[in-house]
């Protein structure tokens, strides 16, 4: 089995990031600039910004986070949102997501302007993503179209299976395998909590995307050898024996299946990290 090592992948991409930076600063030019919008304290959204900020200086980007209560009404934060519309230092912002229930999800995400949203979230890119046009693709699926590149992934006419429909993760990476190019071209099926017989699916697949959220769902008997396994999942499974009081699982369960699959995604260190890696390369790209 062959481990596809986000963590390694990603260190490089942001290698590459900070050379950019560093070009620009020679020319005298500022460095891009990210700035994140985060409502409430949701303790895994405080996780996932800390570490956004983190990637930042890393790479030499300025980062600023616009923090507001979890009470805040629709209408003043989406006031927020066009104050960096239109604020010429920062080149793209993100919305930590989820947003509060009193908040409309979508009407806030259209509200960003398309040129500065580095998630990659509004429909004009998403709708461009669609098209196969030049656009700021989704962070994570963007993430897991390098890992294939980097290690040279066949996916030409390969049956392809991603579980989970969400807009952020398993609509566009079910978009982007089937697209035409080098990394693409799969045949695709997007399972969801409503399909039937998920076990023959995943069965028959060449590559599996996991993306729903539910510890180690994915198992040894129901994968076909050599098969390529991307895991999304992010979960916080309480263990008293570890000091944060959980442990991090993803949607597979990686002793059993790493027996039987020829490329498989750790988690951490697969997916998480280099979907940070390509929000970063979506605010350089904003910037240039
Ligand atoms: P959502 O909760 O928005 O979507 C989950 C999807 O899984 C839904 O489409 C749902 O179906 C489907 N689903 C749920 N149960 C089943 C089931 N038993 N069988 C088949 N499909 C099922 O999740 P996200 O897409 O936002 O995230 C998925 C996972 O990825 C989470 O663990 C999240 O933490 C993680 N994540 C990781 C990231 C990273 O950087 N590594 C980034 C973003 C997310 P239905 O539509 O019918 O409800």
């Amino acid at each position: 089995m062959i481990l596809l090592d986000g963590k390694k992948i990603s260190d490089e991409i942001k290698s590459e990031i900070k050379v950019s930076v560093e070009k620009l600063i020679r020319k005298k030019e500022r460095p891009p600039h990210l700035a994140a919008i985060l409502v409430g304290d949701d303790g895994a959204s405080l996780t996932y910004i800390a570490s956004k900020i983190r990637s930042c200086d890393q790479v030499g980007f300025k980062s600023s986070l616009f923090r507001y209560n979890s009470d805040i009404s629709e209408n003043d934060l989406i006031k927020k949102i066009e104050d960096l519309n239109i604020n010429r230092e920062i080149d793209g912002f993100i919305v930590q997501l989820p947003l509060p229930k009193h908040i409309n999800e979508q009407k806030v995400l259209l509200s960003i302007d398309p040129r500065k949203d580095v998630d990659g979230f509004h429909p004009t890119n998403f709708g461009k993503m669609a098209l196969g046009l030049k656009s700021f693709i989704p962070a994570t699926p963007y993430g897991i179209m390098k890992l294939i590149e980097k290690y040279d992934i066949e996916t030409e006419g390969k049956s392809c299976l991603v579980v989970g429909r969400s807009n952020i993760v398993g609509r566009p990476m079910s978009i982007l395998m089937s697209l035409r190019g080098r990394y693409g071209n799969s045949t695709v099926t997007l399972a969801h909590s409503k399909s039937k017989n998920l076990a023959e699916l995943t069965k028959k697949a060449d590559i599996i995307i996991m993306a729903l959220g539910i510890p180690e769902f994915l198992k040894y008997d129901m994968i076909k050898k050599d098969s390529t396994i991307i895991d999304v999942g992010i979960t916080r499974v309480e263990d008293k024996s570890k000091r944060r009081g959980y442990v991090i699982k993803g949607d597979v369960d990686f002793d059993s299946v790493s027996k039987k699959a020829k490329f498989l995604t750790p988690v951490p260190g697969g997916v998480g990290p280099m979907t940070i890696a390509m929000l970063l390369q979506n605010t350089l790209d904003a910037r240039l």
